[in-house]
């Protein structure tokens, strides 16, 4: 109850601060502004997702991304500067699929910024087929890392397409275009992966990472998935969890293993040290790099992904 309070402060505030702006937004006007003057304002959850929008809206969207590059989505407390952002928004677009629910941040987050499901806010995975934590299906057991397959990827993008040029008819066909052309880049990127990942043999497809983010993109590689904890809100690294972990990598074939970037690298470490295997490489599961390193972009980390888990498994 304590935090409702504070974050509702914090909003006041933020839009009292608003008010004391004036209307300045409707006179800078500038050239990316798009036919009715201005741009839509767009909020996204994560990196990721922010990515995925800037390609589809470009310059005719004004962007504000929440949980920071290299940090864990699952749980965050809200900044003054997300709560202002998130109330003046056209457009917020979070993950869904159970991925915003560690302490229910997102939730509290529309409330405080007085957001409607499905008509100021939107679950991009909205047409994703879920699947689940240790095989329980309800909505509270659903996975959320569904765009590590990136035929999920291009479904989000899709509807991000759709929830645009529904908010922002004039521009629909431009939203439409480049959603075009980007799931054309995409579904290239997959087709590519899925025939290299053919000749990895049987006994070395097991993908080992921290957290158990890699069960679609298994599915869609055709790896099985292990971990050391399922998912970033339990607990991470217990004992009873490297206990499983080692025996399964110890009964492999396997000769890598594999870190996220957005995890605490310290159980992978511990892991590696047990099994005598090697990290093989970083790779991106709720994150994309700081701007400017290799896989800043959706298509670029997934790039990343795939190059570097075909190889590490090849070895
Ligand atoms: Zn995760």
């Amino acid at each position: 109850m304590k935090r409702k309070i504070s974050l509702f402060l914090i909003a006041a505030a933020g839009l009292a601060l608003l008010a004391a702006c004036g209307s300045g937004k409707s006179e800078t006007g500038s050239s990316a502004e798009n036919n009715s003057g201005e741009q839509l304002q767009v909020v996204a959850t994560n990196s990721i997702i922010a990515d995925m929008a800037k390609e589809i809206g470009g310059d005719l969207i004004d962007l504000h991304s929440i949980v920071p590059v290299g940090t864990d989505p699952h749980e965050y407390e809200p900044l003054p500067q997300d709560i202002q952002k998130a109330s003046e928004a056209d457009v917020v677009l979070y993950n869904g699929l159970n991925l915003e629910t560690g302490n229910g941040w997102f939730e509290k987050l529309m409330e405080t910024a007085g957001k409607i499901e499905d008509t100021d806010y939107f679950a991009v995975s909205r047409t994703v087929t879920p699947m689940y934590l240790s095989g329980q299906e309800s909505s509270h057991t659903e996975d959320p890392h569904a765009w590590l397959d990136i035929s999920n990827g291009i479904a989000y993008s899709e509807e991000i397409a759709r929830i645009f040029a529904e908010k922002d008819p004039d521009n629909g066909e431009k939203y439409l275009e480049n959603s075009k052309a980007y799931t054309e880049k995409l579904s290239e990127l997959d087709q590519t992966a899925k025939a290299e990942f053919a000749d990895i043999p049987e006994d070395k497809r097991l993908l080992v990472t921290s957290e158990g983010a890699f069960k679609y993109f298994s599915k869609a590689y055709g790896l099985t998935a292990a971990y050391i904890w399922e998912i970033n809100t339990e607990s991470q690294g217990t004992p009873e969890q490297m206990k499983a972990i080692i025996d399964t990598v110890k009964s492999s074939d396997i000769s890598s293993l594999f870190v996220e970037t957005s995890v605490d690298a310290r159980s992978m470490e511990r892991l590696s040290k047990e099994t005598g295997l090697p990290i093989y490489s970083k790779i991106f599961t709720d994150s994309v790099a700081e701007k400017g390193d290799d896989g800043d972009s959706y298509y670029t980390m997934m790039k990343w992904n795939l190059e570097k888990i075909h190889e590490g498994l090849s070895q």
